[in-house]
């Protein structure tokens, strides 16, 4: 955040483009990933947050790159570490609203296992995924959401993996906050968003996001006459089982929507004693002095 400062962060947001970053996006022309950040800067605006209240954390990747194009403060961390980070951030100042974003590359194969285990930890971060089912920013490898069969620049005979489910793995990690939305669906994206936001524990938001350059099978053409929308179906979803069968439906009907809330479950922080009194712990004193905090910082180095 070099040469922003505090003062110039504390707005009072009117309007969508309060949370407009200061780098355009370099995403290719109809990148789904638009429809993401645009949904997620009128759900920031429907909830009356405003952009110093909000901590973007993301990965890399094309969608990575988001903390740049929103208004908040913002950390571009590595390759599939953000939730990591974001788990750091949220634990020291658990005033911040903690948004995580990249795309299913980073969060689920490099960063796989910070996935489950931030899901099982229920870490009150909000992990919205820009899923193109493929790696767009190295110009088109398979993914772990890829299609079997789908060909691309590194199975050029289809690849013969059964795509990963994040929706399941979800569930069953023990998320309590578990939707899908489509980048073409900017009003219920931003619905979802912002329950996913309200919701204390870790939540969810798998975000079809095509990548119009190099995935030609799952674009917007593939989305828009198949998904079908949770609300409009008798779903319950406190019901796991019925969840995880909803997010195995792949075919001509494919759901979006809250699959899964368990607003039971709590949250990393609410249970951790240290969090309870004297407001964060980046606004605490350290209790040691600071030739003290120097000595330990040598150390360490
Ligand atoms: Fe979006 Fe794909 Fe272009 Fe990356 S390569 S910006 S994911 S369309």
């Amino acid at each position: 955040m070099d040469g922003i400062s505090t003062t110039e962060l504390v707005l009072d947001p009117q309007a969508v483009s309060d949370f407009k970053g200061r780098v355009d996006p370099d995403w290719c022309p109809g990148c789904g990933d638009f429809g993401v950040l645009n949904a997620l800067r009128r759900a920031c605006l429907d909830l009356g947050l405003q952009p110093h209240e909000i901590l973007t954390v993301s990965g890399i990747g094309c969608s990575s790159n988001f903390p740049g194009y929103f208004n908040s403060y913002g950390m571009h961390t590595l390759h599939g570490r953000s939730l990591a980070v974001a788990t750091g951030a949220k634990m020291a100042n658990h005033k911040l609203t903690v948004l995580v974003t990249g795309g299913d590359g980073d969060g689920f194969g490099i960063g796989g296992n910070h996935f489950t285990h931030t899901a099982r930890r229920n870490v009150d971060l909000t992990y919205i995924v820009m899923d193109n089912q493929i790696y767009g920013l190295t110009t088109g490898q398979v993914s772990p959401t890829s299609n079997k069969d789908m060909k691309t620049k590194s199975t050029p005979f289809g690849s013969i993996e059964a795509p990963y489910n994040p929706i399941t793995a979800a569930i069953m990690n023990g998320a309590g906050f578990v939707a899908r939305g489509f980048s073409g669906d900017i009003k219920q994206l931003t619905m979802l968003m912002t329950q996913a936001i309200r919701h204390e524990g870790f939540a969810l938001v798998n975000v079809f996001s095509p990548c119009i350059t190099f995935n030609h099978d799952n674009n917007f053409e593939f989305f828009k006459p198949r998904v079908k929308k949770l609300e409009d179906e008798s779903h319950d979803t406190g019901d796991w089982k019925a969840a995880c069968e909803k997010a195995l439906v792949w075919g001509d009907d494919i759901y979006t929507g809250l699959f899964y809330r368990n607003q039971e479950a709590q949250s990393l922080g609410s249970q951790e004693p240290v969090l309870d009194n004297g407001g964060a712990l980046s606004q605490r004193r350290l209790g040691f002095s600071t030739e003290q905090a120097d000595a330990i910082i040598a150390n360490m180095m």
